[in-house]
């Protein structure tokens, strides 16, 4: 991609080559904006890459390795000369009894779901400030919005990035930057079948109390988050927006 003559928005994506960040980069790329797709698993990333050519870039990188984002960041800036649009979406869950979590599987939650994107965002903000203007989406979860057992690390990360939308929000909207957050209720992904297809007591619950009675698609998350980043959404920062078939007010 040639820096100076493509006008296309460009967006990066973490945990972009699956699952829910796979279908956010689709719709991006639908939308014509160049994506930048970062994870760990380079075979998922040669897939992602086949399948949108020239409208996407990969790159294959650990999310929990903060002390090279800033190198990560700049490398992206030289190469592409701004970024628009960045989605944290890479993340963890750990499913186990509160007391059997060790301090080092706490951390290792945290460190991909939160101070990643902490690292991540603050160094992207910095590309995003000389030109006015950015959007940032987080996704967070269910988990942040009313309490599920056996997953505190993961529940404490998401409950933080609520908070860090808010304030970040607050921070850098009049700087003209917008931060949102997407809180996907039980969408059919990888993720979501290792939780749920062992334990059908945890299924029932969620189809109990999700009104329209069935698990979200990935697609339902993408097309979400292109809205945020689209002109149509450019009066909305510091929301947390449910996609969620009703499962967060269901009873
Ligand atoms: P997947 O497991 O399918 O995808 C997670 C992605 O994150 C993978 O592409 C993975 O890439 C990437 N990732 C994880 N750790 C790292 C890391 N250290 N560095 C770089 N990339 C990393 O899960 P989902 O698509 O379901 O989840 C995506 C997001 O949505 C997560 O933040 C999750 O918490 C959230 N969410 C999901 C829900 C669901 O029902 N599925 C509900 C609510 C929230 P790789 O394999 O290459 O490392």
């Amino acid at each position: 991609m040639s820096l100076h003559t493509d006008t296309r928005k460009i967006a990066l994506v973490t945990g972009g080559a699956s699952g829910i960040g796979l279908a956010i980069a689709d719709e991006f790329v639908k939308n014509n904006i160049f994506t930048i797709i970062i994870g760990r698993d380079q075979a998922k990333l040669d897939k992602a890459k086949s399948a949108f050519g020239d409208s996407c870039e990969t790159i294959s990188f650990d999310m929990g390795k903060l002390e090279l984002i800033p190198g990560l960041v700049e490398d992206i800036k030289s190469r592409f000369g701004r970024i628009d649009i960045l989605v944290n979406n890479a993340g963890i869950n750990m499913k186990k009894e509160f007391c059997d979590v060790t301090d080092a599987d706490f951390m290792q939650i945290i460190q991909t779901n939160l101070l990643s994107v902490f690292s991540l965002s603050r160094e992207v903000v910095k590309v995003m400030l000389p030109f006015k203007s950015g959007c940032i989406i987080n996704i967070s979860s269910m988990a942040a919005q009313y309490g599920i057992p056996k997953v505190i690390a993961y529940t404490a990360s998401k409950t933080a990035l609520d908070g860090m939308t808010k304030a970040m929000a607050t921070e850098l909207s009049p700087k003209g930057i917008r931060v949102n957050s997407i809180a996907p209720g039980f969408i059919a992904t990888d993720m979501s079948a290792k939780a749920l297809d062992s334990d059908p007591e945890r299924k029932q619950k969620v189809f109990s109390r999700t009104p329209m009675g069935y698990l979200g698609e990935t697609k339902d998350i993408g097309t979400t988050a292109a809205f945020l980043a689209s002109d149509g959404a450019k009066y909305i920062t510091g929301v947390i927006l449910p996609v969620d078939g009703g499962n967060s007010v269901g009873f």
